[in-house]
């Protein structure tokens, strides 16, 4: 006989949540393990004695970490997906029919709390990780995502918009009364040069985002032109474990941010059951002589490949190096000696040796027209850091460089794929670089179970 389900509500009913929960549930086990109490001492600095009641800070962290679990970068959708989870409010200390807090709340204490506050949280998670012997520690393989920023590219303005008020608000305080002078009519120059300027679009230089002032134009291979974040990370090669994430400008290149990530990475995994990291494995965007320095700085062997426009040696090019009397020797046995040290046009750190040929020795060359330049001699420039970037690359294209490329790319990449694609790292759902930083330590905490 075919049956056919009544459905008739009860109206009272006798439910415990911890009955209908399993123990082997995701979230029932991470409640068992993920003491986060010390929220309530490091939070209480941002509450008074008296009032309402605020969130629980621990249900607040919960409920990011649920967001970055469950993929959902809205408040509203966090709260209304969690009243429908049993696991989930098991996981918060929430009874079925209990009210969550208001979505609003999410967003207001997360402003609230500081960005130490998370990344004391990022900690705890690694620390209970390598308590569990489940990180090496020895060897930490980084990468960069570019992540895009809460603001839109076509909400940008003028930054001269802010200094013409400035100027505005000075005429206004020291000459009210005054009129002011009808402005010249711009020159046809003045008007081509502004017609090329607004073809060209914005630039970080000329414009900014009101919405987002941290959040910076730029773009990549693959990637559009549009507001973005850089989400700076290291993973532990051995367990694939997220050990270090902050988020950086979007136009803050690699080899910048190495040197201010290393000392966070060894930090990070300082204690007694962990190995002190040894080895960094990176590409080629985090090559800089700064960046090598940094790692013989903080006591590590980088694995990091010299950028494509680095020359090892310019015999293919007709040029033999003479190291005793530091000068390029030519095809015509013409010798081009060091001339002076000059800085990176826009880097002032950086600087640039100088070789250079004399005019008479060129003159009478037959590859003058191929070689020299149009003052009538031959300038080659090389690095002032190039026995750091030699040493690297015979490090690198050793049989253990080889191979440390290929673990990188299997370790780091899938990571941030993880992150990007499954845990709400899509974008960033905050405005400004500190908040920015709040999302990426909870979205890692919640991929490091
Ligand atoms: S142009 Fe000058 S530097 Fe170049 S091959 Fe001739 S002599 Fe040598």
């Amino acid at each position: 006989m075919q049956g056919k389900k009544a459905h008739q509500e009860s109206l009272f009913i006798q439910f415990q949540l911890s009955d209908h929960v399993p123990a082997d549930n995701f979230y029932r086990r991470l409640k068992g393990v993920l003491d986060l109490d010390f929220l309530y001492q490091s939070t209480s600095k941002y509450y008074g004695k008296e009032g309402q009641k605020s969130i629980d800070p621990v249900v607040f962290m919960k409920l990011m970490l649920v967001g970055y679990l469950e993929n959902i970068n809205s408040d509203r959708r966090i709260i209304t997906s969690s009243g429908m989870r049993m696991d989930i409010l098991y996981f918060l200390g929430y009874n079925l029919g209990e009210e969550l807090p208001w979505h609003s709340t999410l967003s207001r204490t997360r402003k609230l709390f500081g960005e130490k506050i998370f990344l004391e949280l990022f900690k705890q998670v690694l620390k209970l990780c390598i308590d569990k012997g489940l990180i090496a520690g020895k060897r930490q393989a980084v990468d960069s995502a570019l992540i895009p920023a809460n603001a839109s590219k076509y909400s940008m303005v003028e930054r001269i918009v802010m200094e013409d008020a400035s100027v505005f608000s000075r005429e206004l305080n020291e000459n009210i009364e005054q009129e002011r002078a009808k402005p010249e009519a711009p020159k046809e120059n003045d008007k081509n040069d502004q017609e090329k300027k607004d073809k060209k679009g914005p630039t970080n230089q000329t414009h900014y985002s009101p919405s987002d002032p941290d959040a910076r134009l730029t773009t990549k291979p693959g990637k559009p032109m549009r507001l973005y974040y850089r989400a700076q990370m290291s993973v532990d090669t051995a367990s694939h474990f997220i050990t270090y994430i902050q988020a950086f400008k979007g136009n803050e290149t690699d080899n910048t941010s190495l040197p201010a990530m290393l000392p966070q990475i060894v930090d990070n995994l300082s204690g007694a059951h962990v190995s002190r990291p040894e080895e960094i494995l990176a590409d080629t965007g985090y090559s800089s002589g700064k960046a090598i320095r940094a790692l013989t700085a903080n006591k590590l062997k980088g694995y990091i490949p010299n950028p494509g426009s680095y020359k090892s040696s310019r015999e293919a090019d007709g040029f033999t190096y003479d190291d005793k009397y530091d000068r390029y020797i030519c095809l015509m046995s013409v010798p081009l000696p060091f001339r002076r040290v000059e800085s990176v046009y826009g880097e002032p750190s950086v600087f640039k040796k100088i070789y250079e040929s004399n005019i008479s020795d060129c003159k009478n060359c037959p590859f003058k027209e191929i070689c020299a330049n149009n003052k009538g001699f031959k300038k080659l420039v090389d690095s002032a850091d190039k026995p750091l970037y030699e040493y690297m690359r015979k490090r690198v294209e050793s049989p253990k460089g080889k191979q440390m490329k290929s673990l990188r790319s299997s370790t780091v990449e899938p990571v941030f794929g993880s992150l990007i694609n499954y845990t709400g790292l899509k974008r960033i759902n905050t405005k400004g670089l500190k908040q920015a930083n709040k999302g990426n330590a909870c979205g890692c905490c919640s991929i490091q179970y």
